[in-house]
């Protein structure tokens, strides 16, 4: 008698979510994903563990995790806002910052998009 047993992650894609970006500041440009684990014998999923909530953001590209909570919540209805605070940042690429207003700014760019200055390279 042998069991096969595996854990495999699953991610679902929840959706577009709102609410301000705790890295970068940008509104309305979050993701949400459900992390969850799945126990699987013989191949037949038998226990999912509670889901990880992270979100991402579509302009600085940091990854949140978003307390569970307030995840389940955006779950039931993607109109709920997130807030900051509900969010902690796991990764963020450290981004330079305009040093007018302090708004992370792309490499790339050439003006800050929050107030105009002109960004020194
Ligand atoms: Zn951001
Ligand atoms: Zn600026």
């Amino acid at each position: 008698m042998f069991f096969i047993a595996g854990m495999s992650p699953k991610l679902y894609q929840i959706g577009n979510v709102m609410g301000e970006c705790p890295a970068c500041g940008a509104q309305d440009k979050l993701f949400l994903v459900k992390r969850s684990q799945t126990l699987s014998l013989f191949f037949i999923p038998v226990v999912k563990y509670g889901g990880e909530y992270l979100v991402t953001c579509g302009q600085c590209a940091s990854l949140m995790e978003l307390n569970p909570q307030m995840g389940k919540r955006v779950e039931r209805d993607l109109n709920t806002r997130i807030s900051p605070y509900d969010m902690h940042i796991i990764k963020n690429k450290n981004l330079p910052r305009c040093p007018q207003c302090g708004r992370q700014v792309y490499q790339d760019q050439n003006y800050c998009p929050g107030c105009g200055h002109k960004l020194e390279r």
